[in-house]
């Protein structure tokens, strides 16, 4: 299976060897892998009818659902590009996507949880605007053309959520999708009995991946259209989830629903909790494993590098809570100036704007990641925050980050965004808003202060400023927190970033 050139040869051959395994399940649905290749061959053979072919460039805009998959799979068999756009997205975002990848055919869900798509999409003057919700393009697979035969041209323009400025579209291969689910499926070390779970759009670049990943291992994975707890543990339980696929975020929402059920495991089956993609805090780490008895592993990647580092369950659980694991083999990891840069297969071409993609790669191929970091001693890669995450006062540069990783650790604090506001006197000025859990009662700066010099933190780095907020603005894909959106609202600065 690792030597599939395409992502369609590696369900043509996951096929051949399990068509009768479960790949994908959803509520009472279940669809095998060798329905995952009929279907998406029929699935193909309606889009060649209504004129997609080799090269033709399809978006589509749909949520979590095996449909959503079918779709993506019959577009890589028929060797299209797709622009997987967030179902979340709006006119603004869902507009630029479309009219940057000069999308040809657009795919909506019709009306999403009372968003009515297809109407944005004539709003927006989308062609080819076609609904893949319940119903999906259907026809006779003996008209296609051959599956492509080489994975080396673009084939995927995914776009980046947008957090240090507008959502950039980057481009990919089969080939790289490749790499970066195989690393997934390596670093995991599922076994045939394994059942993983998908609480991510779909339209995330974590899609393929993961997707790779079952393929890889023939394993089934449970998929949701929509996440929210309590229904969410019902369906972990009667699918008998072993590993959950998910962010920091939803580790907390399951170590929230654990608190509130101590004494005994929320979801048995599970053994692993495997995410990545944004911080997570060492506290939530030994929370986790502690208190849910599970194992979690975390890993880095982005956009343009699907997976760059991942945890291995089987580390030590210090390297487990403080780094980002190892890369894998044929990652190439070169730290300049304090900046992460990469080269290896995994690595997309580049960006649809081609200014974009001249600034993002060096002399050597590597690509500027834009995040700081470190590689201990013994080859972990440690993240110590975003090159635009730097608050630099009165000369001095503070990580961000830092700052943040202390602030979780108190009670009163769910979570916590520091950020530079512009100071005529200081350059910039450090200022901590934190997120309280509806419990807390108000904290004070004086407080906060006090919390971060008991736990060693330099004075010149000390908050200056300290808002409370009840929700910090977050991106609707990994939840991320949007600082550009935080320095608007509390520097007054103009939008720099956007
Ligand atoms: P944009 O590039 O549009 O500003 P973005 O970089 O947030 O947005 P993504 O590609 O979704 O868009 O996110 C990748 C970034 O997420 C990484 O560059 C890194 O800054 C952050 N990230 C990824 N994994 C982790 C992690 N394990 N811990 C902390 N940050 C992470
Ligand atoms: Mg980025």
């Amino acid at each position: 299976l690792s030597s599939a050139r395409t992502l369609w040869e590696l369900i043509a051959r996951r096929a051949g060897l399990t068509p009768d395994r479960p790949v994908l399940l959803q509520g009472d649905r279940v669809l095998t892998f060798g329905g995952l290749r009929t279907r998406s061959e029929r699935v193909a053979a309606g889009l060649y009818g209504m004129g997609v072919r080799p090269g033709t460039v399809v978006a589509w805009q749909l949520p979590t659902r095996i449909e959503t998959v079918l779709l993506s799979c019959a577009l890589a068999r028929l060797g299209a590009v797709q622009s997987p756009v967030i179902p979340f997205y709006r006119d603004r975002e869902a507009g630029f996507a479309l009219r940057a990848s000069k999308a040809e055919f657009f795919a909506v869900p019709g009306v999403w949880r009372g968003h009515d798509h297809t109407e944005m999409a004539r709003r927006l003057g989308a062609e080819g605007i076609f609904e893949a919700y319940d119903s999906l393009p259907d026809g006779d697979p003996s008209v296609l053309p051959p599956p492509p035969a080489e994975g080396t041209s673009v084939r995927w323009i995914y776009w980046t959520s947008g957090t240090t400025s507008d959502p950039k579209g980057v481009l990919h291969t089969d080939r790289s999708l490749l790499a970066g689910g195989s690393c997934l499926a390596h670093a995991l070390r599922l076994t045939p009995d394994d059942v993983g779970s998908m609480a991510f759009p779909y339209a995330h670049i974590a899609g393929p991946d993961y997707t790779v990943m079952l393929l890889v291992h023939g394993v089934p994975a449970v998929l949701f259209e929509h996440f929210a707890l309590p229904d969410a543990l019902a369906e972990y339980r009667r699918h008998g989830v072993t590993v959950a696929g998910g962010s920091t975020a939803f580790y907390s929402l399951f170590l929230a629903e654990q608190r509130r059920h101590p004494g005994r495991k929320v979801i048995p089956s599970l053994r692993l909790l495997a995410g990545g993609g944004a911080p997570k805090p060492p506290e939530l780490y030994h929370a986790v494993v502690r208190e849910m008895g599970v194992q979690l592993t975390h890993g880095y990647g982005m956009t343009e590098v699907p997976m760059i580092t991942m945890g291995d369950p089987q580390d030590t659980p210090e390297n487990l809570a403080t780094t980002e694991g190892r890369p894998p083999e044929g990652m190439e990891i070169r730290i300049v100036d304090g900046e992460i840069r990469l080269r290896g297969e995994a690595v997309c071409q580049g960006y649809l704007d081609p200014a974009q993609t001249a600034a993002a790669f060096d002399a050597e191929g590597f690509l500027r990641t834009g995040d700081l970091g470190r590689v201990t001693d013994s080859g972990h890669l440690v993240l110590t925050g975003r090159l635009k995450d730097v608050i630099i006062r009165k000369g001095e540069n503070i990580s961000a980050k830092e700052i943040e990783d202390l602030l979780a650790a108190h009670p009163a604090v769910a979570d916590a965004a520091v950020i530079g506001l512009p100071d005529a006197e200081r350059g910039e000025l450090v200022c901590a808003v934190v997120e309280q859990p509806p419990a807390a009662a108000g904290l004070t700066l004086p407080e906060v202060t006090s919390f971060l010099r008991a736990r060693g933190l330099a004075v010149h780095k000390l908050p200056e400023r300290l808002e409370v907020v009840e929700a910090l603005p977050r991106n609707d894909t990994l939840r991320k927190v949007l600082k550009h959106r935080l320095r608007e609202r509390f520097g007054g600065r103009p939008a720099r970033d956007r």
